[in-house]
Order: structure tokens, then C-alpha cells, then sequence
């Protein structure tokens, strides 16, 4: 069997930038304006390039991004088909390549479910008091917005650490948050970057006839890089490219990963990628599929979270939880 590789894209949201929402000041760290929204012509590029090179992983969809409404009733300053043709684009391009799945509910303030407006905090902090009684519910309700605007989903991704003070609560919670909402005993979520050699997914929660499988990032977002600098050139592309696998197929870190028996698991971010609209995160991500695809494709096979799900599902005593 070639060894499994994919890749995470957190934060993802129609339009809306959910980074100049949170990410609290207003320019790049050289000064330029963060940009509040990008254009769906970036999303047509991302997916041209996933198309061209088979990429599979996760993609976030935020389904209350920033506090700015939702993405079945609409959203504050979109317009309404502008939000529609990327989800649309979402359903027919991204999926089943990437696994979908909200990244809670705003990736910004809190919401009072009950009311529906925000609370005095972010989901981070506002997690890590919870338990099953309340998650259950926050959880419930983000996947349901992704089911009512059409997109299936059998996981989420954790804004920030969401969760991770009171991990236990929190992964039973999306286990039964996946069944009450889709009916499935399986379910995988992303919390843990887990960055030493042989990192592989594991078993979170397996009881009540539930499983939930934890699947890590293993390398990081060296594409975060782009967004506060103005250079788009050859050089900057190469030079960031290199720190997950060399032109050469010999080193980086997807070659350790693979070397040492672990999967490689690559992580950027949507604003990585968009890099304050300059696009450069798009062009490496690019060169780097390029890479793999040229050095590896007879040792590595890219695949979704739910077919890394099914993998560990089939055979949980391979995938034991490791200590922290
Ligand atoms: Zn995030």
C-alpha cells in the first residue's frame, strides 16, 4: 500500500476573509490593508490546480463566518449569488476530493444558540470551559448549516485550539454531534498538529458503537509566509516549496514524514493561500503537488479525511493515541 498524504485547509468561508475578521489589526505585518473579502476567481484557481494534480484532503466551510450571518440565509455584505456560486463550486469541484466540514461556527465571537447573536468572547476561549451538554449542540448546529446548504460532511475542524483544555468532552460531543445530525458511527475531526517522525492519525473516542478518528497535521504552514510580504517571484515560491520537499524530491518535510514511516499531512490556511489577494500560497502550493506528483507518486497516494477515517476504522489497534 503507497503510504497516505493529504492536505488541510483551514478557514475557509464564502467570500468573506474570516482572517481580517479575527486576526485583529488591519494591515500585513509590511503594511499593507488586510483585504475583508476575496474574489471567487481565486477559489476557480485553487481548484483548477487540485484537479490537475489530484490533491485530496480537508476543506473548511465556516458556516457563520466572522458574525456575519449564515451561509443558508445569507451573509452581511455578500451578495447573494456570489455566495451561492462558491458553494455551488464547493459541492462540484472541492467535494469529495476534500472532506468537508465547519470550522465551528464564526471562527470569531461565540454564538448564543439561542438567540443567535454573539457572545463577549472568541469560540476559543468560550470552548474551553464547555462539556458535552453545551458542545453537543454548537457542534450540532454547525454541521446542520453545512447539510442545509447542501454539503455533506462527516467532521470538523477546531477554530484555533477549540476544545483542547477539555478534549475528552469535546471528542465525545463530535462523535455524537456526527450521528445526531448524519446518522454516521464514524466520524474524524482536526485539533492536534503532531510534528515528530512516524505521526500518524489515531483513534480519539471508540465506544457506544461510535468511533472518531483524530487525524493531525504533520508538517506546517510555511505558506502563512506570503501573506505579509508583496514578493510573488520564482525565488519566494522555490524557497517555501523547499521546506516541505526540495526541487531535487530529496528533503523537506514531507520526506521526513515519509522517511520515518509517518503521513504526511500538510496544513495552509485559505488566507495562506489567498495571501492578501496576491494569490502567491496558490502557486506554491502548486509548484509542491508538482513536486510530489514528479518524486513520489509511486510511494504516496492523496486521499480525503474520510477515506484516512475508513483507513483507521478498519484497522483501529494500527492507530493508537499518542502521548502528548
Ligand atoms: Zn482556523
Amino acid at each position: 500500500m503507497k503510504t497516505p498524504i493529504s492536505w488541510i485547509i483551514d478557514d475557509p468561508a464564502p467570500v468573506i476573509s474570516v482572517y481580517y475578521e479575527h486576526a485583529g489589526k488591519s494591515t500585513t505585518e509590511d503594511g499593507r490593508p488586510l483585504i475583508p473579502t476575496y474574489p471567487n476567481e481565486m477559489l476557480f484557481t485553487f481548484c483548477d490546480i487540485i484537479e490537475k494534480y489530484g490533491i485530496r484532503g480537508k476543506f473548511s466551510v465556516i458556516p457563520m463566518p466572522g458574525n456575519k450571518g449564515d451561509i443558508v440565509n445569507g451573509l452581511e455584505g455578500i451578495p447573494e449569488a456570489e455566495m451561492k456560486e462558491w458553494l455551488d463550486c464547493i459541492k462540484t469541484r472541492v467535494i469529495p476530493a476534500f472532506s468537508a466540514g465547519p470550522e465551528m461556527l464564526t471562527h470569531h465571537k461565540a454564538v448564543d444558540l439561542a438567540t443567535g447573536e454573539a457572545l463577549p468572547m472568541n469560540e476559543r476561549d468560550w470552548a474551553s470551559t464547555q462539556d458535552r451538554t453545551t458542545f453537543v449542540p454548537y457542534i450540532s448546529k454547525a454541521l446542520s448549516l453545512l447539510r442545509e446548504a447542501g454539503i455533506p460532511t462527516l467532521g470538523v475542524t477546531s477554530p484555533w485550539d477549540f476544545g483542547i483544555e477539555v478534549e475528552g468532552e469535546y471528542e465525545y460531543s463530535i462523535s455524537s454531534a456526527v450521528e445526531e445530525v448524519t446518522g454516521s458511527k464514524n466520524a474524524w475531526f482536526f485539533l492536534r498538529g503532531l510534528r515528530r517522525p512516524g505521526a500518524k492519525p489515531w483513534v480519539a473516542y471508540d465506544d457506544e458503537g461510535r468511533t472518531l478518528v483524530s487525524i493531525p497535521a504533520t508538517t506546517r504552514d510555511y505558506l502563512w509566509a506570503t501573506i505579509d510580504t508583496p514578493r510573488t517571484d520564482d525565488g519566494l515560491i522555490s524557497e517555501i516549496a523547499d521546506k516541505l520537499i526540495t526541487a531535487d524530491g530529496k528533503s523537506g518535510d514531507v520526506i521526513d514524514m515519509l522517511e520515518t514511516g509517518g503521513y504526511p499531512i500538510l496544513i495552509s490556511h485559505w488566507q495562506s493561500l489567498m495571501s492578501n489577494g496576491l494569490g502567491t500560497g496558490l502557486k506554491i502550493m502548486e509548484e509542491v503537488a508538482r513536486r510530489i506528483k514528479l518524486h513520489l507518486s509511486d510511494r504516496v497516494e492523496w486521499m480525503s479525511f474520510e477515506q484516512i477515517m475508513e483507513l483507521v476504522v478498519s484497522d483501529k489497534a494500527s492507530y493508537p493515541k499518542p502521548v502528548f
